[in-house]
């Protein structure tokens, strides 16, 4: 009787089981970092992060037990073959300027931390780009994957599918042919998409799509949101966006 007592009492005492609260992991989204050498150059300065904050950004992650992580990674945790790391984070940094050579690959090195590199491959080369063989030593490093960002840095959206596909499969491929890696992800140019947009990215073989629209993915998406840096944050304001 006891025995029973027990098990009805249960039923109603027991805590029932919480739902893991959905990961959302923060992306965050670098362009330049480096000193605006030109300070009435307003759009450059949004684009900005000085050196000295970026460091004291990654300072920050690293005292207080972030995992920066690729997408790869990310999606490994989405499909449950990944185990989910401490306090994981995505840096990610746009267009493939050449500071991300000289400014923030020797402070990843330092701190030994993972990032994503969205780089147009028909920019590659030029005026303040990185080049292919800065960016194969990068990528033999193992600590930064180059994904895509079309060719020629295109407002996708206004393309016609064809073109779009273009663009899409040919940035992947010369990114593939020269890392000798898989390139899994694109970040839209101007962080502009559409249904139209995401089909062809999907059709292109990759697995996600990364906009600039303000917030941290629950799952995989072709249209996944990121956190962009400003240069004007305080660390307090930085932390408080992670
Ligand atoms: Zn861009």
């Amino acid at each position: 009787m006891r025995f029973f007592l027990t098990i009805i009492l249960s039923l109603f005492f027991l805590p029932t089981p919480v739902q893991a609260a959905a990961l959302r992991v923060p992306i965050l989204t670098y362009h330049y970092i480096a000193n605006n050498p030109n300070p009435k150059d307003i759009q450059r300065d949004a684009l900005s992060v000085s050196p000295d904050k970026f460091e004291a950004q990654m300072s920050y992650l690293s005292q207080n037990g972030y995992t920066p992580i690729t997408l790869d990674t990310l999606y490994g945790i989405y499909n449950k073959q990944t185990s989910v790391p401490a306090k994981p984070v995505v840096l990610t940094f746009d267009d493939g300027y050449i500071d991300f050579y000289t400014n923030v690959f020797p402070v990843l090195r330092r701190f030994n931390f993972h990032a994503v590199s969205f780089i147009p491959t028909g920019l590659i080369g030029g005026g303040y780009y990185m080049n292919w063989s800065q960016i194969k030593e990068i990528a033999s490093s193992g600590l930064v994957t180059f994904e895509g960002h079309t060719v020629n840095h295109v407002n996708l959206p206004s393309l016609s599918y064809t073109a779009a596909l273009k663009q899409l499969v040919d940035s992947k491929n010369i990114i593939q042919a020269n890392t000798g890696y898989p390139v899994n992800f694109v970040a839209y140019p101007y962080g502009s998409s559409n249904g139209t947009v995401q089909a062809a990215a999907r059709q292109a073989g990759y697995a996600g799509g990364l906009g600039i629209w303000y917030g941290k993915p629950g799952g995989p998406s072709m249209n996944m949101p990121r956190i962009k840096v400003s240069g004007f944050w305080s660390i307090k304001d930085f932390a408080s966006r992670l």
